[in-house]
């Protein structure tokens, strides 16, 4: 079993390194942010609770996105270990993950954190916005996602350096090389 938490800011490149990471170590990927995605165009009573939310570029409630990351893990029961991407976004949700993962025998091996620049982030963004639709990459949503990232998020990263489990990437250049530094600090972690 080897779990995996890819970290960093909107637009860091955790979305395209996971789908590499996945591809490389078969690890079942789950992506709250792709969750919440889905039930919002399925119109859940899910979705429907975290439309306007998304749409805001806030958080959604600890609780809600707990108990839907819980039901997942529990949803793949063969996997041989998770990719957490976007979980978690705040400190009770890295403890509730611990204590639940620890129920379960296991534990968070490796937090992979994704370093760019606020600047680098903004022009990832606008250039992800002509093709991915998200509303919520719209200029002024982008800003409120770089807040609760630098004011609830954030936190996450001493929470999991105290138990010596990061590793700091450099997110900036060629996809491919980064991806090269990210293998190699995973075969170290395994
Ligand atoms: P993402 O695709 O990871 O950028 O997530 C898109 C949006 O989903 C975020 O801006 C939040 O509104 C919501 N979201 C995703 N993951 C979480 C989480 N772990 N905690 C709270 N809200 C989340």
């Amino acid at each position: 079993m080897f779990n995996l938490v890819i970290f960093g800011p909107p637009g860091a490149g955790k979305g395209t390194q996971s789908a590499k990471i996945i591809d490389k170590y078969k690890l079942a990927h789950i992506s709250t942010g792709d969750m919440f995605r889905m039930h919002i165009s399925q119109n859940t009573a899910l979705g429907q609770k975290v439309k306007q939310i998304l749409a805001d570029g806030l958080l959604v409630p600890d609780s809600i996105t707990i108990d839907m990351l819980e039901e997942e893990v529990q949803n793949n029961p063969d996997a041989t270990g998770f990719i957490f991407d976007g979980f978690p976004r705040t400190v009770a949700q890295a403890e509730s993950l611990d204590k639940f993962l620890e129920g379960k025998g296991q534990k968070i091996d490796l937090v992979l954190q994704l370093d760019v620049t606020e600047a680098e982030i903004k022009n990832r963004i606008a250039e992800r916005k002509k093709v991915s639709g998200r509303a919520d990459d719209d200029e002024d949503k982008l800003i409120k996602r770089i807040d609760e990232y630098f004011t609830k998020t954030i936190h996450v990263l001493p929470f999991y350096q105290e138990q010596g489990k990061v590793v700091k990437i450099n997110g900036i250049g060629e996809v491919e090389s980064i991806f090269g530094m990210i293998c190699a600090a995973i075969d170290e972690a395994k």
